[in-house]
């Protein structure tokens, strides 16, 4: 036995040392293709979401020890504060950038990304769209060649360094009955939700996925749902954030992207009640500007850029 345990480290030595000897080059390569200062966290193996500071949007950066991942876009008219906050946080190319649904305040700085950011590969929910920013966004992907793929429930993303992304919703046969001719879409609740994964923490990501949604996911995968940290749905609505949701995931910190003073009372006192009945940390773009989560993949912190908890 113990020759065989031999003859095997042997043998990976060898590998080893073969590796050494003729991985200079991809070496060099890894190297310089390493993120920028902004990610030291992610690049020490941590990993950092940040809920971007975009007003009445969502746009949370995700950055893995080897990925850097974009969750929606912001709106249309906050594209310079998405451009910045993205320079800011030293990001250069995005290796994958999910739309959680095709409303202009999740979709809506698509072109800037597409076209000043280096993408690898773009998700969505699957479900055709009509809206002029869905369809420029599927013209300039064309153009450029990237891969665009739909994201249904039980479908799991490696974002890389450990990190992965499983999702939830919308399931296959949603898609399949949201393609037939005439379907009335709606699309808040057919939003991508999933959750983030590292080591023993978890994030969930949820859209504008309100109750409707909530409660099928809750139906298939609510013993799966358990996460520490929760993207509020819909900004803070008080039609997301359904009593059944917070009960499956168990949140310990809710954090909510919305613009100050914005014209939707978001987020609502009812949802603030819910929160608060159940102790968590919250966090709002609107008064903390863009908060950063940090974990090792064993505890976690959140950093606002300004402010305290609400
Ligand atoms: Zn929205």
């Amino acid at each position: 036995m113990r020759k065989k345990i031999g003859m095997i480290l042997g043998a990976v030595l060898l590998v080893a040392a073969l590796l050494a000897g003729c991985g200079k080059a991809p070496a060099d390569t890894a190297a310089s293709s390493q993120p920028a200062a902004g990610t030291t966290a992610a690049a020490q193996g941590n990993l950092v979401v940040k809920m971007l500071n975009v007003g009445q949007g969502d746009a949370i950066l995700i950055q893995t020890p080897a990925q850097t991942v974009l969750i929606d876009t912001s709106d249309l008219d906050e594209r310079d504060k998405l451009r910045q906050e993205l320079k800011k946080a030293g990001v250069t190319k995005i290796d994958k950038v999910i739309l959680t649904h095709p409303h202009a305040d999740h979709i809506g700085g698509m072109e800037v990304v597409l076209s000043e950011f280096e993408v690898k590969e773009v998700y969505d929910n699957g479900m055709p769209s009509t809206s002029k920013i869905y369809l420029g966004y599927m013209k300039q992907l064309k153009a450029k060649g990237i891969a665009h793929k739909a994201l249904k429930a039980g479908d799991v993303l490696d974002f890389g360094g450990g990190a992965s992304f499983h999702v939830y919703a919308p399931t296959e046969s949603h898609q399949q009955e949201g393609r037939q001719k005439g379907y009335k879409h709606d699309p808040n609740n057919e939003s991508v939700v999933g959750k983030l994964v590292f080591g023993e923490f978890a994030m969930m990501f949820t859209g504008d996925a309100e109750k409707k949604e909530e409660e099928p996911i809750v139906g298939g995968f609510g013993g799966e749902l358990k996460a520490q940290v929760l993207k509020a749905g819909h900004h803070g609505s008080k039609t997301s954030s359904s009593k059944e949701f917070l009960r499956a995931v168990q949140p310990e910190t809710a954090l909510i992207s919305c613009g100050a003073g914005n014209d939707y009372g978001h987020p609502h006192k009812e949802t603030m009640k819910k929160y608060k009945a159940l102790h968590l940390k919250i966090f709002e773009t609107d008064k903390n500007g863009t908060i950063t989560v940090s974990t090792d993949g064993k505890t976690y912190t959140v950093t606002p850029e300004q402010g305290e908890q609400q």
